[in-house]
């Protein structure tokens, strides 16, 4: 396949205004896809090369690039930069650059570019940069202008169309079933492997019945099932059919844990692979499963070796993202795995049996030891109970705790927030105690002692069901001098001309960004707003749902804009709040 037609589908995304449109543009490029390659151009469009759980990154330095786009117009690298500030896009530059000259006289394929940058992301070691510098002068000697322009994007991390994993799901169910009802069941297949380009060669290879059945596979992480909040213990029990589970909420990193007898893998909530920052926790976990193969899931915490006690969450985070000194950081900050659930055991896939099959099975396959323990549980049948519970928890420096459903149809809904686990912690009882995780998705200019940079950001929450982001706020508090100066820069790589096409939003920003930032945020509470989009129409005709008085709390890197608070999850706190005046 030539890659020219996907670089004129990326240009053809970029212009457009509508998230339909983006999806159909997105259509005919998975039908113009041969089966074998499908994987390749789904990675490519999300400017990858692989899923992310296989931490192959591509981000190759910017000066780099410019060496080898110097190299590869023969134009001197000072112009090139000078360009480059201009134009504030290294890929719009190289366009620029070659225009009018000799096109190629071959044309590039997209297996050229994909293995290219391949070669370029593997390459590591002495000698190395020189190498990647070569590598990517010559694929652009090979390119036409609009092509080149998307290279330099992928090649150096830039690439931001902005498209999600749930607009690749339904274009995948348009192209290969010719109906977008067919979505779920492909997602189902995406959370199950957390890999688009497995899904999207399965569909194109096998077509429905392939993707039915699909399997949980050892090393290749299974997306989190997720918890919905609710204030009360009343309703819990109530929701719960008046008897639940209730466990320890942990303070701590959730991981999920590939067990198989050669390997052990560690995946974090965000499903990157971080074995090798835990070392000793695969260790343990190697010496306490009592078979050959199993996926299981807790929560990591800090503890003190000699009381036991645990830390709050803030102490393992800085063991997170270290590539240095892990030995070291294993003494300094030892840490224990509470494990709360199971979902594979040799060979069978225990996701869709319910709680307490799972519990018992677990308990079944796990020897304690000092650093292994299974996540401390009580089943619950009033709200009393439930109540004292959380108080023990807490005490004992949990968050509070989760409430799982004991009832037939309590599987484990993998990739999804639902009703059969409730988290339930102490703050939930004030308005809007809770904070909600949001997406930058514009700004507005600063006046006065903030000319220069922005005077507040436009948030949005996510809507699952449609694929876009609600604005639900303005934020200008919380911010310290520094970020705010910071801003700007911070934000430039995700500027764009207008409103991006998977935002919803009634009111007109200064500036538009691709949704990318996850802040998380804290409100006094919720109204009713003419404005806003969050919600629109759910709770009152021609009203969506605002936040007043917002405040920055911290930034959310671990966050991806899919895994921000969603509207239904605001539409629920809003009538809660009700309920409490
Ligand atoms: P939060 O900020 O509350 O952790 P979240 O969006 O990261 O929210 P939620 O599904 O809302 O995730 O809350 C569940 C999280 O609580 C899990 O992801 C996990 O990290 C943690 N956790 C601690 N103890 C348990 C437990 N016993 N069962 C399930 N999850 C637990």
């Amino acid at each position: 396949m030539e890659f020219s037609r996907v670089a004129d589908l990326y240009e053809k995304i970029e212009d457009t205004t509508k998230r339909l449109e983006m999806t159909d543009h997105l259509v005919s490029l998975f039908k113009d896809s041969p089966p074998q390659i499908i994987d390749k151009v789904v990675y490519l469009t999300q400017g990858k090369l692989y899923p992310d759980y296989m931490g192959i990154e591509l981000g190759m330095a910017e000066r780099m690039a410019i060496e080898a786009v110097s190299r590869a117009t023969l134009v001197a690298k000072k112009k090139i930069n000078q360009l480059y500030k201009q134009s504030g896009d290294l890929g719009l530059t190289v366009e620029e650059l070659l225009k009018g000259r000799f096109p190629p006289l071959k044309a590039l394929t997209v297996e050229d570019v994909y293995s290219t940058l391949d070669k370029i992301a593997k390459t590591s070691g002495k000698g190395s940069n020189e190498i990647k510098i070569r590598l990517l002068s010559r694929l652009l000697r090979g390119s036409r202008p609009k092509e080149a322009k998307y290279i330099v994007r992928i090649v150096t991390g830039k690439l931001r169309l902005g498209i999600g994993d749930m607009t690749i799901l339904d274009a995948l169910a348009l192209a290969f079933t010719g109906d977008k009802s067919n979505r779920p069941i492909l997602e189902e297949a995406y959370n199950l492997s957390s890999d688009l380009g497995i899904v999207a060669k399965t569909i194109a290879e096998k077509g429905l019945e392939g993707i039915k059945k699909f399997q949980v596979t050892i090393g290749r992480p299974i997306r989190p099932m997720l918890a919905e909040r609710m204030s009360s213990a009343e309703e819990i029990l109530e929701r719960m059919n008046g008897k639940a589970s209730a466990e320890f909420k942990y303070d701590g990193l959730r991981i999920q844990a590939h067990i198989s007898p050669n390997e052990v893998y560690l995946f974090s909530r965000r499903m990157e692979n971080i074995t090798s920052q835990f070392p000793d926790v695969a260790e343990a976990l190697k010496k306490s499963l009592k078979v050959d193969e199993a996926i299981v899931e807790g929560e990591c915490v800090a503890v003190d070796p000699h009381t036991g006690e645990m830390y709050p969450f803030q102490m393992i985070s800085r063991r997170r993202g270290r590539k240095y000194d892990i030995e070291k950081m294993m003494e300094e900050i030892p840490v224990n795995i509470y494990l709360f659930d199971v979902l594979y055991v040799n060979g069978v896939d225990l996701t869709k049996k319910p709680y307490l099959e799972r519990r018992s099975a677990l308990e079944k396959i796990v020897e304690e030891t000092d650093k292994v323990k299974l996540a401390e549980y009580k089943i619950i049948d009033n709200p009393k109970d439930l109540e004292l519970y959380m108080h023990i928890a807490i005490e004992k420096g949990c968050e509070g705790v989760m409430v799982k459903s004991i009832d037939e149809d309590s599987i484990y809904t993998a990739g999804k927030r639902g009703f059969k686990w409730l988290k339930y912690k102490r703050e939930y009882k004030s308005e809007m105690g809770d904070t909600v995780d949001l997406v930058v998705v514009g700004a507005f200019a600063g006046k006065g002692k903030r000319a220069g940079t922005y005077g507040a950001l436009l948030m949005a929450a996510y809507n699952h069901e449609k694929d876009v982001f609600e604005t639900v706020c303005k934020l200008g508090t919380g911010f310290t001098d520094e970020e705010l100066a910071k801003l700007p820069e911070l934000l430039k790589p995700y500027k764009i001309e207008r409103c991006h096409p998977r935002v919803d939003s009634g009111i007109e920003a200064d500036v538009w960004f691709v949704p990318a930032i996850v802040l998380e945020v804290r409100g006094a509470e919720l109204t009713l707003s003419p404005s806003h989009r969050c919600g629109w129409g759910k709770v009152a005709e021609n009203a969506g749902l605002a936040i007043r008085f917002p405040r920055l709390e911290k930034w959310r890197t671990d966050k991806s804009p899919e895994d921000a608070t969603t509207v239904q999850e605001i539409i629920e706190m809003y009538k809660n709040q009700l309920k409490h005046i």
